[in-house]
């Protein structure tokens, strides 16, 4: 709206008086001084409020722009929230989120829900002889690994804690999630990183725990995550640089 059409009647109250005082008619009224008087403060105040109202525009557009930036400081915040800040995947907070998600569009649909718990094998004495930096890069590899075996867009890798992975892998049945678990195996030890101090291999292994299960509303994501670590436990105790599995949420199964 331009300054015409927003003061248009204060315009032609102005332009009006003017015509009438420019006619001559009215030079010997009275009221001429006065009316000139009034005219001009009339005109004044008319001027400041014009000023007033340009000054509340710019306020109005600027606050307009400091709120989308806002806005965009506000969604990079939510996305940092769920990245882990060393490997730039998603972090334990996103995986949490996700599992229950993916568990309760499983229940749904009625399609398996898979996932596998990795854990790097002698990862402490890794740190110990090659130094903190060194492990960090090494959890910077395993994680860029761990992305490249994954296909699928609804697959999610995480860092589950320290340096431990999990990938949850929907509409995955359990040989599915076993073979994306031996492609991780491979891919990890394809990498090379030396491991002069571990008791397995010369180089980094992982140790895997898989689960995979058609979710309803009897059980929780929770008792699939549970029965993922347990087998990851196994493999741990079995010796290392090996994986663990387990189809379905029996108790009974080993
Ligand atoms: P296991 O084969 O049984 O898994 O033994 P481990 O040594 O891998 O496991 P442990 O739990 O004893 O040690 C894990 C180590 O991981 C200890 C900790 O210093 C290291 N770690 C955890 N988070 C990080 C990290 O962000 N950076 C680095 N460099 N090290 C980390
Ligand atoms: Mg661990
Ligand atoms: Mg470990």
């Amino acid at each position: 709206m331009t300054d015409q059409d927003l003061f248009s009647r204060e315009h032609k109250i102005i332009q009006e008086a003017e015509q009438r005082l420019q006619s001559g008619d009215f030079r010997d009224n009275v009221l001429y001084e006065p009316f000139c008087e009034l005219l001009e403060a009339y005109k004044k105040l008319f001027r400041q409020t014009k000023r007033l109202v340009k000054m509340g525009d710019r306020m109005q557009s600027d606050l307009n722009e400091l709120n989308s930036e806002l806005q965009c400081h506000k969604e990079k915040l939510a996305q940092m929230s769920y990245v882990d800040g060393l490997t730039s995947i998603a972090n334990r907070r996103r995986f949490n989120e996700y599992l229950e998600t993916e568990w309760n569009r499983a229940v749904r649909t009625g399609l398996p829900l898979g996932l596998v718990l990795l854990d790097i094998d002698f990862f402490k004495q890794f740190n110990d002889h090659y130094g903190h930096s060194a492990g960090d890069e090494c959890l910077v590899l395993v994680a860029r690994a761990l992305s490249a075996c994954i296909k699928r867009s609804s697959d999610l890798v995480s860092r589950y804690g320290g340096e431990e992975f999990a990938v949850i892998l929907p509409e995955t049945d359990f040989s599915g999630a076993k073979s994306i678990a031996e492609q991780i195996q491979t891919s990890i030890r394809d990498l090379g990183i030396v491991h002069g101090y571990s008791r397995i291999a010369p180089y980094v292994t992982v140790s895997i725990g898989i689960a995979s299960c058609v979710p309803d509303e009897k059980n929780s994501h929770m008792e699939l995550l549970e029965v993922a670590d347990k087998q990851l436990y196994e493999a741990k105790e079995a010796g290392r640089n090996q994986s663990r599995g387990q189809d379905g949420l029996d108790r009974n199964q080993t």
